[in-house]
């Protein structure tokens, strides 16, 4: 394979040379990165670091697919047999509606991909990089050959890199190789004939970093990456289709066959009566015309884009558009607690080092505050604290975060945890990177939630705020389990190791963590001189225990409602954290976790001793999963699946994304997590709150109960339509209605009123009902009862309408009309009898105030119809193409005679089948 050109002549393959020399050829440097005016003039040569990707399908193609329907098969085949009979104008409407039908369809079907396709979009990945010698994020649509750029693990690989340094390095390159075990790297040169998979020394742009930490040149970018050149023969876009999309499929198939068959029954018995065959055809055609939903798919697109951009406004980006029909059925919700139920705003409140208690003032990340002992200020110049010194100095070394001010305001620049012990050594006066400067970092091992602690080796030969002796130092800091297990002596008061006392150490950890502090322990070790790395192994003995810091991070004030909005909604909430299980439970009650006025909690390692069944109930039972490996996640999805419950899980890390997949809706950060487990998900949180999946629930559930008033209100017109062309048929009766008419009902009509039901607000009670239950058909049986109800009394209408005007007018066109002015009245009745305006209205009568103003869409859509119906009685040119007859004043009342009747069948149906 010829390797990339730059600036179009043809350079040796990458994976073959040095470092070093692959760094010439790009005119880079490996340790500075490239400077700002290069930059400038390499975005301006190479361009985004984007791929374009071929095209979906062509705008006329969608077009034409949307003809690709059975229903639409039939029509323009009925079109072309009436003109072949001479009717042009009756094959003129028909093409005409099919064509406005496929035009709705289109625009419709564009628009809802379109706006998915931008929130996908608006979600963009950034990487870290070298530039001018200074790390900095940017957005790796920024990246361009020359560039260094710094990868960690959970990172998505931005650009083809070949690599400078590699720790433990480990890359996962299914996306291009299709090998699923991720492969571990390092920087030697290899033979210029290697295969992709096994060039080591090279990391490919759309693979994932599954560990370790590496730095890597970017040698390709955009579409002139391995992956660039993949994915131009991959068609990008997104799918419209779900699972309820496809059930709707499936039952318009079947329906397809049943109308055949009748179709032609109606036909052969028909003919036999012998009556003549171009009258037979007409009903044979309106049969199949009336029984088929033709408004419903455009309904449905609509209903979910809708619902998909609702949840965008309230923090949710649906990745993959079947969520939205999940997430209103979902029944658990699995949550991390840091971050998402809490704020993420820590704050160290208690120290214990050197067997004494500290208490620390101040809120934030400001350096305002003091540390006391005793109630009096701590002064560490003057005052003998050795240890306490040791235990902060720990804290504001042993870090990959720093804080900064901006507008006044401290934040964070990393993770809160270590800010807030920054922020800790700040007020007594420590700055960070003058104490960097003068103990510099030789290496470090980052935190990472599997091993729940962090290291880094420090060269202490300038300090003097030093407690030990040698000049070579590692500091750790993890949670209390991670690290005291660790220790085998501890600092007493006077900075004088002796043995650790792992009791009085734990007693301090439970004091702090019911208080619902998020406790960290530190400590330290001295090295040998000429040791310049750091390993696992170095700290797995010989430490000396510091001591610990407990920090606050308030719940989120809104998660509280949340979680009770979740409780009545049937949801079951629980929490899944690293996090310590007496910390963890002291939150939980804050944000009332409580099931049945407990907490009941578990920890990660007692649920590695359960077999499944044990680890079903366990999962059911209990609302808090404290010390929980990632990797365990996936078993808590697992068991509460097979427990028939459908989960939400959360996840940000690396080692998340197998239980993100698993679950029934997985759900990533959009700000803390990893690229790894955002591709993983089926749904992004942009604040990374709680209170964003109930919203999303929420809207999920509304989406459902739309769609379902869709259904409601569009198969009962198929239905009466369908049972009074059949019988009038097979009893050789004048047909009231023509299969024209059936088409402006079906089409026009019905898009006219039904699409408004998509845009209805969410109500009240969407939350106040249990979860549907999965298994539920989508024609539920008081759907079904309310469909032949509404059905029956449509046909009685449009039956008697036409018999008796026929009979008192002679005229059959205007008895025709009338039969469908008077189903359009009575269904404007029955459309404010399930959508929320209606309900609003009456609500108004019983002395409650709601506006008709806040539904705008269904009134809007009412006030279409009239306009609609009115152009096509009254207005000559329809008079043709429809064969309807203007009414007179007289007539237009009759017509709403039976909307009387249809008040109380609405309300019988609304109790058989609730619409919400
Ligand atoms: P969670 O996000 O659920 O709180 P984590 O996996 O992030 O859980 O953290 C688990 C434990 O690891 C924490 O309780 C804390 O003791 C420790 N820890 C968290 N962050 C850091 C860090 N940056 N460095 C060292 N230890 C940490
Ligand atoms: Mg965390």
């Amino acid at each position: 394979m010829p390797a990339t050109a730059m600036g179009g002549q043809i350079t040796p393959q990458y994976h073959e040379l040095p470092a070093q020399e692959v760094a010439k050829t790009l005119n880079s440097d490996t340790e500075k990165g490239l400077i700002t005016a290069e930059i400038n003039k390499r975005i301006e040569q190479f361009g985004k670091n984007e791929l374009k990707g071929k095209p979906g399908k062509p705008a006329w193609l969608r077009f034409l697919l949307q003809f690709n329907q059975a229903l639409l098969y039939i029509l323009l085949v009925a079109g072309i047999i009436k003109a072949l009979l001479g009717s042009w104008t009756n094959a003129a409407v028909i093409w005409g509606v099919t064509l406005i039908n496929a035009i709705i369809g289109f625009v419709q079907e564009s628009k809802a991909e379109g706006a998915i396709a931008a929130l996908a979009k608006a979600v963009s990945t950034e990487a870290m990089v070298i530039r001018n010698g200074q790390k900095s994020r940017i957005s790796s649509q920024e990246i361009v050959p020359g560039d260094v750029v710094l990868l960690t693990s959970g990172d998505k690989v931005p650009a083809d890199l070949r690599l400078l340094n590699t720790r433990n390095l480990q890359v996962d390159e299914s996306a291009l190789t299709g090998e699923s075990v991720p492969v571990e790297k390092s920087t030697q040169p290899v033979g210029s004939d290697t295969p992709l998979a096994e060039r080591v020394n090279m990391a490919y742009a759309g693979s994932f970093v599954t560990f370790g930490q590496g730095s890597g040149l970017v040698v390709g970018t955009g579409s002139s990456t391995e992956m660039g050149r993949i994915s131009q023969s991959l068609e990008t876009g997104s799918s419209l289709s779900t699972p309820l999309t496809r059930k709707f499929d499936k039952f318009s198939q079947k329906l397809l066959y049943v109308i055949l068959g009748l179709a032609t029954l109606t036909f052969a018995v028909g003919l036999g009566q012998g009556r003549s065959w171009v009258e037979m055809f007409e009903a044979a055609v309106a049969l199949a015309v009336s029984a088929i939903p033709e408004g419903l798919p455009a309904v449905v697109t609509v209903t979910m884009a809708i619902g998909v951009n609702r949840m965008a406004r309230r923090h949710a980006i649906i990745r993959k558009l079947p969520a939205v029909e999940t997430l209103g059925g979902a029944t658990v919700i699995c949550s991390d607690k840091t971050g998402t139920l809490t704020e993420n705003q820590m704050t160290v409140q208690a120290i214990y080092a050197g067997g004494q208690n500290f208490s620390v003032s101040g809120t934030g990340y400001s350096p305002e505050g003091e540390i006391l002992f005793e109630q009096q200020p701590v002064d560490l110049e003057t005052g003998n604290f050795p240890s306490l010194k040791a235990c902060i100095m720990a804290g504001l070394l042993c870090t990959d975060s720093h804080l900064e001010q901006k507008d006044g305001n401290w934040t964070v620049v990393g993770d809160p945890t270590e800010g807030a012990l920054i922020a800790v050594a700040n007020k007594v006066g420590w700055n960070q990177s003058q104490m960097a400067e003068l103990t510099p970092r030789i290496d470090g091992i980052p935190f990472e939630s599997q091993f729940q602690y962090m290291a880094t080796l420090h060269d202490r030969s300038q300090s003097t705020a030093q407690t030990g002796n040698g000049a070579k130092t590692l500091y750790v800091k993890g949670s209390v389990e991670a690290i005291t297990s660790r220790c085998q002596q501890m600092f007493n008061a006077d900075g004088q190791p002796e043995p650790i006392n792992h009791e009085l150490v734990a007693q301090q950890v439970q004091a702090m963590a019911e208080q619902g502090l998020r406790v960290l322990a530190f400590a330290q070790k001295t090295v040998a001189d000429n040791q310049n790395s750091v390993e696992h192994d170095d700290i797995d003995t010989g430490l000396i225990f510091l001591g610990l810091q407990g920090m606050i991070d308030p719940p989120r004030p809104e998660v509280i409602a949340a979680v009770r909005a979740c409780k009545t909604a049937g949801i079951q909430v629980k929490m899944i954290t690293g996090d310590h299980i007496t910390t963890a439970k002291a939150i939980a009650e804050r944000i009332g976790l409580e099931r049945d006025g407990k907490v009941q909690a578990f920890e990660g390692r007692q649920l590695t001793e359960m077999d499944d069944p044990e680890l079903a109930q366990a999962v059911e039972a209990g609302v808090i999963f404290a010390r929980v490996a990632p990797d365990q996640k996936l078993r808590l999805v697992e068991a509460l699946q097979s427990k028939g419950e459908i989960v939400a899980m959360t996840g940000d890390g690396v080692n998340d994304a197998p239980a993100l997949r698993q679950a029934d809706i997985g759900v990533a950060m959009g700000g803390a997590g990893t690229d790894v487990a955002r591709e993983a998900a089926d749904m992004l949180l942009t604040d990374d709150n709680f209170a964003s999946i109930e919203a999303a629930v929420e809207e999920g559930r509304t989406v459902y109960q739309n769609l379902q008033k869709a259904i409601a209100f569009i198969l009962p017109v198929n239905g009466g339509e369908s049972m009074t062309i059949l019988i009038s048929a097979l009893f050789a009766r004048d047909l009231p209605i023509l299969s024209l008419q059936v088409l402006w009902l079906n089409m026009v009509n019905s898009v006219t009123m039904t699409v408004p039901l998509a845009f209805e607000p969410k109500s009240d009670r969407v939350m106040k009902q249990a979860p549907r239950n999965p298994r539920e058909p989508l024609l539920s049986g008081t759907l079904l009862q309310r469909i032949v109800a509404v059905s029956v009394f449509n046909w009685i209408l449009i039956f008697g309408m036409f018999e008796w005007a026929r009979q008192s007018t002679g005229d059959i066109n205007l008895a025709r009309t009338m039969a469908i002015q008077a189903l359009v009245a009575a269904r404007i009745v029955y459309l404010l009898s399930i959508s929320q305006l209606g309900n609003a209205i009456f609500r108004k009568i019983s002395g409650k105030a709601a506006e008709i103003s806040d539904f705008p869409a269904i009134a809007i859509g009412i006030l279409c119809t009239v306009v609609l119906q009115v152009i096509f009685s009254q207005w000559s040119l329809m008079n043709n193409l429809f064969a309807t007859a203007p009414l007179n004043l007289n007539q237009w009342l009759i017509c709403l005679i039976p909307t009387l009747p249809m008040l109380p069948v609405a309300l019988f149906v609304n109790r058989i089948d609730p619409v919400e």
